[in-house]
């Protein structure tokens, strides 16, 4: 595969738990994907960036080499991959809030557990050795760690070890398999990497406008934009109980002397609490409407 140098070139994975994730992400930043699912790569038609669809252990291996400047991967598969580098070549430029799971030790249900030091000397199936003997290493406690590449779940059974160390979103699995839950390892979600490798000054520039329009769609998932009327005795403790909201417009109300509207984009989630709270204070006419796109 012969780069294009004159674009810029994003890893995602290719199929799996993070892949429409990865790609709606992308839409949402308004990047419009060619082709279709089963390609290795697909050009984006609005902006110099080619997609490259590929499996999520490769992911970190690319963006450090600089095969691919952006990466979208699991912190899980990128920490247990530096943890085998001497050096970092990558950087983390945004947790994107999905992808979410915990790397959790977990032990049959019958088996006793009375904290880490119940794991002294027992063998731990895992398909992540580096971060379960970091941990270990952490707590002071040595124990065998036995790689697994899938399956993990079924070592108790199979008496390959005692514990796991395997990723958990809802417990489903764990429970399905007679497992409960004994520890944290690592708590994980997918993350926007780029190569430290430099670039030229044209891709530096696509690059600048790729984050801006990410960023945009991250700042726009949780905020809000909130109108209000309120009197002007009630500003100030108004103005104080917009969650997240720096420097709101403040406009007089036409013909109501005393009166003013209030606009401000609420950083945060704004709950039924907040907006009660708001009308106890004074506030009316309270409407919270979704922000569709932001450039900051
Ligand atoms: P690939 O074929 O790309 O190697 P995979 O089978 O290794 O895929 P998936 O199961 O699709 O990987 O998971 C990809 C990532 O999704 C994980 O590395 C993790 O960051 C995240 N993830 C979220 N929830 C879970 C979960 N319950 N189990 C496993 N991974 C999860
Ligand atoms: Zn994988």
């Amino acid at each position: 595969m012969l780069a294009d140098r004159s674009r810029l070139h994003i890893a995602l994975q290719k199929s799996g738990r993070l892949a429409d994730a990865s790609r709606e992400l992308l839409r949402d930043a308004g990047f419009r994907i060619q082709s279709g699912k089963n390609s290795l790569t697909a050009r984006v038609e609005n902006f110099p960036a080619e997609l490259m669809f590929v499996r999520d252990d490769d992911i970190p291996t690319f963006v450090s080499d600089g095969v691919c400047e952006f990466g979208i991967v699991g912190q899980n598969v990128l920490e247990e991959f530096a943890l085998g580098e001497p050096d970092q070549r990558y950087e983390v430029l945004a947790e994107l809030g999905f992808g979410r799971c915990s790397l959790r030790l977990a032990a049959p249900e019958n088996l006793r557990f009375d904290g880490p030091q119940s794991l002294a000397g027992t063998r731990i199936a895992t398909s992540y050795p580096r971060l379960l003997t970091r941990y270990l290493k952490e707590q002071g406690i040595e124990a065998t760690v036995v790689k697994m590449n899938g399956a993990v779940e079924l070592a108790p059974r199979l008496q390959i070890a005692s514990f796991i160390c395997d990723l958990v979103s809802t417990g489903a699995t764990l429970e399905a398999n007679g497992l409960k839950p004994v520890g944290t390892v690592l708590e994980s979600q997918s993350l926007l990497i780029r190569t430290k490798r430099p670039l030229d000054e044209a891709r530096e520039a696509i690059s600048a406008g790729l984050l801006s329009r990410i960023d945009g769609v991250l700042a726009t998932k949780e905020s809000k934009y909130i109108m209000l009327n309120a009197t002007e005795d009630a500003l100030k403790q108004i103005t104080q109980l917009l969650p997240g909201a720096e420097a709101p417009t403040i406009v007089p109300l036409h013909g109501r002397p005393g009166h003013f509207a209030v606009h401000a984009v609420c950083q945060e989630s704004v709950f039924w609490e907040t907006l009660q709270k708001l009308k106890g204070a004074g506030a009316s006419a309270i409407l919270v409407v979704p922000i569709e796109k932001m450039m900051m």
